[in-house]
């Protein structure tokens, strides 16, 4: 996928934090290094008779700091170096917002427009049947991510249950009848929110002038779409896997995202509101103050990023800018806010979610929303002032933060 190797990503992006901190190569190699690959073989019997085997994969990246933690995905790309890359982009979510987990991810290679639900819920038993020796409330916690969503992770946690007992923390993004948080399902998008507003106003936009553009219109790109909204901001585009919908007056969000919501396989083209069709090309094309990608890996690469006309990007989606990319828009003075920051508000209510389930208690929406917004804040001082000070950008000032916790904890916990 054009410049977009997800191996080599990510260590170009650690290169400038490791050589601030000075970190010895061997120490290097551990940080860079998964603790665990798994793949397992899923054959089941569809419902129309046939044998099918899909792959099911966990990367466990890194645990110093806490539990692994990370999403499982439902696609067709999910394989092990995507894996890889995205538990390791787990670890220094997780580290630079201080909380007590790791970083890992998973998911099975399949495409849902083929499995009926009945499959579904057969191929997410059996992956954790799996696996459950090598996941648990303190070892390994599944998440939400692409193609998953609370009806997954209540599988999940049944399947588990029915090894160990009744073990809620042993997954997080479930129900609220199982234990879920209320205001999961809108974190990601609600932190994307908040991370957006800070940038903006660290760079002196008025949020009630501003144009977004949100390429992506699943859970966290409409999340972050109704805020920004809500806060102000119009945004112009989005997009989703069949292209893009346009109106320089700003889209209706609100009636765009009620129509979306009940139907997951709905396409913002079909929507009433006032639009006009934009092909991908055309959406990346578009004048906006902010871009936000919200959608999969890759999004913006050398193919791409010369053609685009942004004053900012907000990376909602994981690695959505590939190395070749950031360099370019480095050069060009273009402020990315990383993935690794904007998009750590799911992590931080599942970290609720996670303690709250230790203790046998649900938090409420308004002080998990609160939580986020502190997390946000304080995260963001912590990078701007690192970023100031070193005079480096938002991306390697939270690498560097997130590093250096990690590789702490190595040291302290020792090496025998
Ligand atoms: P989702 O499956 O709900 O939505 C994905 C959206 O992207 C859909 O609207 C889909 O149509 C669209 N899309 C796919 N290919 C596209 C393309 N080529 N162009 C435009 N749109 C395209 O997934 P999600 O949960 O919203 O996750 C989106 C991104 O955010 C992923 O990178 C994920 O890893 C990341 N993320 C998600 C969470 C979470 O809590 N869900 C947390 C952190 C990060």
């Amino acid at each position: 996928m054009f410049d977009y190797d997800p191996s080599k990503c990510q260590d170009e992006f650690l290169k400038p934090a490791f050589k601030k901190l000075n970190l010895d190569s061997e120490v290097q190699e551990i940080l860079q290094t998964p603790q665990r690959e798994i793949k397992v073989e899923i054959p089941i019997r569809l419902h129309n008779g046939k044998i099918r085997r899909f792959e099911g994969f966990r990367v466990q990246h890194n645990d110093f700091c806490g539990p692994f933690k990370g999403g499982m995905r439902y696609h067709p790309s999910v394989d092990m170096k995507h894996c890889r890359a995205l538990a390791f982009l787990m670890t220094w979510k997780t580290a630079l917002f201080h909380l007590p987990f790791g970083g890992a991810k998973g998911g099975i290679c399949c495409d849902l427009k083929h499995l009926n639900t009945y499959e579904k819920e057969i191929l997410s038993k059996n992956f954790i049947n799996k696996i459950f020796p090598l996941i648990g409330p303190d070892i390994d916690i599944p998440a939400p991510d692409v193609g998953t969503g609370e009806t997954e992770m209540a599988w999940y946690f049944d399947a588990y249950a029915k090894h160990n007992g009744y073990m809620p923390s042993v997954v997080t993004g479930k129900p609220l009848n199982l234990g879920g948080v209320d205001g999961r399902t809108e974190a990601t998008g609600r932190g994307v929110h908040f991370a957006t507003l800070l940038a903006a106003k660290a760079h002196g936009f008025d949020i009630n002038n501003l144009k977004i553009t949100i390429q992506g219109f699943g859970n966290v790109g409409s999340h972050a779409a109704l805020y920004l909204h809500q806060a102000g901001a119009q945004i112009i585009a989005v997009s989703d896997a069949d292209g893009g919908i346009y109106n320089p007056e700003g889209l209706d969000i609100p009636t765009l995202f009620n129509e979306m919501q009940p139907n997951k396989d709905a396409k913002v083209n079909d929507s009433n509101i006032k639009h006009e069709y934009i092909s991908h090309e055309e959406f990346f094309e578009l004048k906006t103050d902010v871009l936000i990608p919200a959608a999969l890996e890759a999004a913006i690469h050398s193919e791409n990023v010369e053609r685009l006309n942004v004053k900012m990007i907000v990376e909602a989606a994981n690695i959505p800018v590939t190395n070749n990319a950031d360099n370019y828009l480095k050069d060009k003075n273009i402020p990315v806010i990383p993935d690794i920051f904007a998009n750590a508000g799911g992590v931080c209510a599942s970290y609720l979610e996670w303690s709250g389930n230790h203790q046998r208690y649900s938090w409420p929406k308004d002080k998990v929303f609160n939580f986020i917004e502190d997390a946000f804040k304080d995260t963001w001082r912590k990078i701007t002032e690192v970023s100031e000070a070193e005079q480096i950008s938002y991306r390697d000032a939270s690498y560097l933060v997130a590093i250096e916790r990690v590789a702490k904890a190595l040291y302290q916990r020792g090496f025998y």
